[in-house]
């Protein structure tokens, strides 16, 4: 028996096997859940599509995130193809990269749009087309960053994005409760993937990552996929609108100290 036998899941925000959303559909795959995938067209041939064949599904559909049109058309889809939906994973993010270094107060109007409605709106828009399909009792996820709290350097617009991203969850949350549907984000730590090179200085503040952690040692897309787990199954039942830190322990310290001091 599986802890999400019988259940199914859309998953938002597959790159490539580093995607954090990939180490998710690996983790809700084992319990059982059927899953469906939605991806930038570009990548779907090439990338995606394999992935999702390695687990057993053949639901794969292209869309951008900024397009309601392309948006509800996966809904419509999954809807003819399952009927209904149990968990919805958005697991995605993008900013320019000028935004992604240098100095934030140079960030252009068009780039802080652009984040924003990629990088938060997109959970909301997302989730209102989800809504006719939605169970009672259903789970959502979004993936945020520390950046959203504390100044992180060269997050820059992404950090503003995260904060949203994290209202949103909130805002989401108190909607749906009423309705038996939940929303979540997971805080993860620094994760070597396509999205996270953009920023500029990310490997070294990798590397870095591990000599500070209390738990000495960076975080994998199977860390995630675990609390992921657990936030999208009946396990986490009456909890909504939280922020659950998948970061080795991270942002519990106020002044970082290393092994060597
Ligand atoms: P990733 O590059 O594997 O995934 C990012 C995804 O966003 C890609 O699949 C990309 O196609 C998708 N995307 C970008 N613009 C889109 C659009 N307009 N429409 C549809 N999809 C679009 O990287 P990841 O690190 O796995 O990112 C997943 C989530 O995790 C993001 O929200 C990211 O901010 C968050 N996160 C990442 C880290 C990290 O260190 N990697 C840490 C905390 C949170």
């Amino acid at each position: 028996m599986g802890l999400l036998d019988g259940r199914k899941a859309l998953i938002f925000g597959v790159a490539n096997d580093h995607s954090i959303a990939w180490g998710i559909a690996k983790a809700l795959h084992a319990e059982g859940a059927t899953i469906g995938f939605s991806s930038v067209e570009m990548l779907i041939e090439k990338r995606v599509r394999p992935l999702a064949t390695s687990i057993g599904s053949d639901f794969v559909e292209p869309c951008d995130v900024q397009d309601d049109d392309q948006i509800e058309r996966v809904f419509q889809a999954w809807a003819e193809r399952y009927g209904d939906l149990d968990i919805l994973v958005h697991a995605l993010a993008f900013a320019r990269r000028e935004d992604l270094e240098g100095e934030f107060v140079d960030t252009s109007r068009e780039g802080f749009a652009l984040a924003l409605d990629v990088s938060a709106y997109s959970l909301v828009a997302i989730t209102r087309h989800a809504l006719p399909v939605l169970k009672p009792g259903s789970s959502i996820l979004t993936l945020t960053y520390y950046g959203a709290e504390k100044v992180v350097a060269n997050y820059n617009v992404m950090g503003v994005a995260k904060a949203a991203l994290e209202a949103c969850v909130r805002y989401l949350a108190a909607d749906l409760g009423p309705r038996d549907i939940r929303v979540n984000a997971i805080s993860a730590g620094p994760i070597r993937t396509l999205a996270a090179s953009g920023v500029s200085g990310f490997k070294g503040m990798w590397s870095r990552f591990r000599d500070v952690a209390p738990m000495r040692r960076n975080v994998t897309i199977e860390d995630v996929g675990g609390a992921a787990l657990f936030l999208l199954s009946d396990l986490s039942r009456s909890i909504t609108g939280e922020v659950l830190y998948v970061d080795a322990g991270f942002s519990i310290l106020g002044v970082p100290t290393s092994e060597e001091g």
